[in-house]
Formats: C-alpha cells, structure tokens, sequence
C-alpha cells in the first residue's frame, strides 16, 4: 500500500507549486503601475497628487519612473514597489 500517502504528498506539491506561482504573478504586476511624472521634477507621483494636478503630467510605469532616477513624491507618498 502506501498509495494513499504518496498521492498527499504529490497534492501538496502541486498546492505549492501552484502558491508559487500565484505569488510570482502578482510581485511582477507591481512593476506596471503608472504613476505620473512632470518634467522638470524628479519625482513621481499618484494620479491625484496637487503636485501634478495642475499642467499635463506624463503617465510612465512605476518601473520605468525608477530606472530614469525618479524619487516618489514625500506629499502624495506613491507606491514605490
Ligand atoms: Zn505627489
């Protein structure tokens, strides 16, 4: 016998798998958040932000922001990962 067990054990490794990869899609998807930028501050910003509000700030990736040296604004506080 012994079938019961190893079928437990190949669903829990499956679960796992399955848990990893869950996990490895949604830490990817955070690099594609936008957030905004307005030349010439170096820093980037939620949609709403007072800071951008006015004039016509460009819509950039989260990761693309960071690459160029983008700092996240200390007034609207944007997600920096
Ligand atoms: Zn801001």
């Amino acid at each position: 016998m012994g079938s019961f067990r190893t079928r437990v054990v190949w669903i829990m490794i499956l679960a796992a798998v399955i848990l990893a990869f869950a996990a490895e899609t949604r830490i990817d998807a955070f690099p594609f958040t936008t957030v905004f930028i307005k030349k010439p501050r170096r820093f980037y910003h939620r949609m709403n932000c007072v800071a951008v509000k006015s004039g016509r700030p460009t819509a950039i990736s989260l990761a693309n922001a960071k690459e160029q040296g983008y700092r996240p604004c200390p007034k609207c506080q944007p997600p920096t990962w």
